[in-house]
This record gives structure tokens, C-alpha cells and sequence, in this order.
């Protein structure tokens, strides 16, 4: 596989990262997954605006425009011939000894890509998957795409030993975010989602979803929800740039509405996929 490193494409074995760099030591960065559906880019420009805000949140220069990433994310679909898959990019405060504060402006960010085939998880996208509540226990900057994702493997991890596919993270009760993913309700023809503030990351799946609400004449609340309002929905289901529109079944093992992907998220999964680069309407 070709990678893109330090300014060049190069084979995965013949990489070199430093023991040093600021991502290793403190997960001082931050980084983007974009979706590829054979071989095109998805909201690509969506991605890397995000990419260069939080950069510029945590105060990191990204040595490259976006015009330049985007040829970068291209170049690597083309020359490792990816179908359906997705690029990984990420961009590190660079290399330097392991003090806390800012390293000398002259040490470079490092920026690492790749792309990689991935098939759609359609499994879950036409089951629905279990999900257990966590206490979101991260920081106060989720808005940020950082390296830092402590917190969030903690939750997934949580999950999973419970048998479940995601963590619905909240606070105090009020439901967040998913550990890698978004989530909404669906009350009364109603959408619920918890507003795009510094508790959580702004999807891009988020913003498509709810633009296609809008589109559709759909009432859209961007308002919190709590864990026992989540209970109560007639569907629920999460949304992130790999998982696209996934049902969700039950929470701690409580069905939500018949325990199966409702009506509503099923119309929701099929207005997405108008959108992907490849849709061929038929
Ligand atoms: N929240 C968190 C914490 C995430 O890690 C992700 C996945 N990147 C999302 C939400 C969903 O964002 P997107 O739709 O842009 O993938």
C-alpha cells in the first residue's frame, strides 16, 4: 500500500515516524476519515474544512491547502485502487523532546495519509445494532477531531464487553454523542438530535442527515434529550461517516419502539444513498 508521509508517497514498509512525535506522546493532533464509494470521495470538502478548524482549534498550522489534501486523498484512492473504502488523514504538532508546552515554530506538524478498502458494514445498516448507555466522562472540546480519544475507547470498549455495537454517551443524563458516532430520535415524526456545541463533534453524516430532513419538509429539534426521553423514542439510530445511518435497536437492552429498524430510519437510509457519488438512480 502507498502511504503518504512527510510530504511523499511511499510503501508502508518503507515508512519512518518518529518515537518523538507529539501524536505518540500526547495524542497532540488531530484527523479525518473520509468515505470513499467506488472510488470517489464523499463530502470530501466537508472533511477537510473540519480537518483545518480543528487544526486551527488547537492552534496547528496544517503545512498544506485544502486544495493540496484533496490531491493528496485522491492520489491515494487512484494508486492503491480503492473501491469502497475510505482515506485516513492526520496532522501531528511534529517532532520534538517530550515537554508539554508548544515545541519551537520551526518543528514541523507531520502529516500522514492513507486509503484503504472497507466494505459498507451492511449488516448493521440493515439489522440495527445494540447499544448500552456510558457516562461521557471527555472533556469539554468533543467539538474538536482530536487524537486525544481516550474517553471514547474507554466508552466503545464499555460497550462492547456489554455485547453492544456502540456507547450512547450523556451527561448527567442528557444523551451526547455516540464514542465514534452521532445519534438521533425520532419521536412523533419528530427528529431529535443534540446540538452541534463543544459536547460534541459535528458530524458530516449529522449535517447530511439533517439536510435531508430539512429538504423533505421533516421538523428537525437540535435540542439535548435525556437517557429516559431516548428510552421513549419510536426510533433511534446513530450516524457516522463509515457506519452512514445505522437503526438502533435497544438501549441496555430495552427496545426502542419494535425493536427492529422503523419505518422512518429505513426512509432516512434510502434518501442517503441518493447521495453518494455512485448513485445510480434505478
Ligand atoms: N462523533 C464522534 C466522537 C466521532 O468520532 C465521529 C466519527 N468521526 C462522529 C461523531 C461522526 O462524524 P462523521 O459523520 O463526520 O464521521
Amino acid at each position: 500500500a502507498i502511504y503518504f508521509v512527510d510530504g511523499q508517497f511511499t510503501e508502508k514498509e518503507n515508512l519512518k515516524i518518529s518515537v518523538e512525535d507529539r501524536g505518540y506522546y500526547f495524542g497532540d493532533g488531530v484527523y479525518e476519515v473520509i468515505k470513499v464509494y467506488e472510488g470517489e470521495l464523499f463530502t470530501a470538502e466537508e472533511h477537510l474544512n473540519r480537518l483545518v478548524e480543528s487544526a486551527m482549534k488547537i492552534k496547528l498550522t496544517i503545512p498544506f491547502t485544502q486544495q493540496q489534501l484533496f490531491g493528496i486523498a485522491k492520489k491515494l484512492v487512484q494508486d492503491n485502487q480503492i473501491g469502497t473504502g475510505h482515506v485516513y488523514m492526520q496532522v501531528t504538532r511534529g517532532v520534538a523532546p517530550r515537554i508539554h508546552q508548544f515545541p519551537d515554530p520551526t518543528v514541523a506538524p507531520v502529516v500522514i495519509a492513507y486509503a484503504v478498502n472497507n466494505p459498507r458494514p451492511e449488516k448493521a445498516i440493515g439489522n440495527g445494532v445494540p447499544v448500552k448507555s456510558v457516562a461521557d466522562v471527555r472533556w469539554l472540546r468533543c467539538d474538536i477531531k482530536s487524537l486525544n480519544l481516550l474517553g471514547n475507547v474507554l466508552a466503545k470498549q464499555e460497550a462492547f464487553e456489554a455485547g453492544c455495537t456502540e456507547a450512547v454517551l450523556h451527561r448527567d443524563g442528557v444523551v451526547t454523542e455516540g464514542s465514534s458516532s452521532n445519534l438521533f430520535g425520532v419521536k412523533d415524526g419528530k427528529v431529535y438530535t443534540h446540538p452541534a456545541n463543544n459536547l460534541i463533534l459535528n458530524g458530516i453524516t449529522r449535517q447530511v442527515v439533517l439536510k435531508l430532513c430539512r429538504e423533505q419538509g421533516i421538523q428537525v429539534e437540535e435540542t439535548p434529550f435525556t437517557l429516559d426521553e431516548a428510552f421513549a423514542m419510536d426510533e433511534f439510530f446513530l450516524t457516522s461517516t463509515t457506519s452512514e445511518i445505522t437503526p438502533i435497536t435497544s438501549i441496555d437492552g430495552r427496545p426502542i419502539g419494535t425493536g427492529k429498524p422503523g419505518a422512518f430510519t429505513v426512509d432516512l437510509q434510502k434518501a442517503f444513498a441518493t447521495q453518494f457519488p455512485a448513485f445510480v438512480p434505478g
